[in-house]
């Protein structure tokens, strides 16, 4: 039977304990999540979590806590991170109006199940919603993308805390680095394609 590291719930070989920092961020970060991803061992929803304790994951089909989460999110508090036509450019917003968010959330799932997420969640259609203009490109390798410039979850997390509240989220991407290099070996190592 395979051992599995009783705080990060890796196996022990892959074990990422001694990366994790902890970071203390002034917003409140929600990850809603696709019931596909949960499955995934390398979804990087979880680091975020084991970097930032108060960050948490919501199942998008639980419907007790969505409906917890809709009644508790206010629209001039909420940011949610939602490439659409309706969408504006974090990095554009003027720091009076950052200051006024204190709840960040995000989708973890594929394009394809975020928009059924929003699409089955009305009360996330009336939040204001923003894309990236200028994020880092993707450092993540470990999962299949079609989309070049699509980020892991970890890395949407980290580009708007960032932008929000000028953290430095370095331990963040120092984690999921040390996550893939468990998985794939250094990328120095790696064959180019
Ligand atoms: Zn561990």
């Amino acid at each position: 039977m395979r051992a599995y590291c009783e705080q990060c719930h890796y196996p022990i070989n892959t074990c990422v304990c001694k990366h994790i920092k902890n970071i203390s961020v002034p917003l409140n970060v929600i990850i809603i999540q696709h019931p596909k991803e949960a499955t995934h061992a390398k979804n990087t929803a979880r680091l975020v979590t084991m970097c930032i304790p108060s960050a948490c994951v919501v199942l998008s089909d639980n419907a007790d806590a969505m409906h917890t989460l809709a009644q508790s999110s206010c629209k001039q508090t909420t940011a949610l991170i939602y490439p659409s036509e309706n969408s504006t450019a974090l990095e554009d917003l003027p720091r009076t109006q950052k200051q006024h968010y204190r709840t960040l959330i995000l989708i973890d799932g594929s394009w394809k199940q975020a928009f059924g997420i929003v699409k089955r969640s009305p009360w996330l259609q009336t939040l204001p919603s923003y894309h990236f203009s200028n994020a880092t490109p993707s450092q993540y390798a470990i999962r299949h993308t079609s989309l070049p410039h699509a980020l892991s979850t970890l890395e949407a997390a980290a580009h708007s805390i960032s932008c929000i509240c000028q953290r430095d989220m370095s331990a963040l991407y120092d984690l999921q680095t040390a996550m893939q290099e468990h998985w794939q070996g250094p990328i120095s190592h790696r064959r180019k394609t």
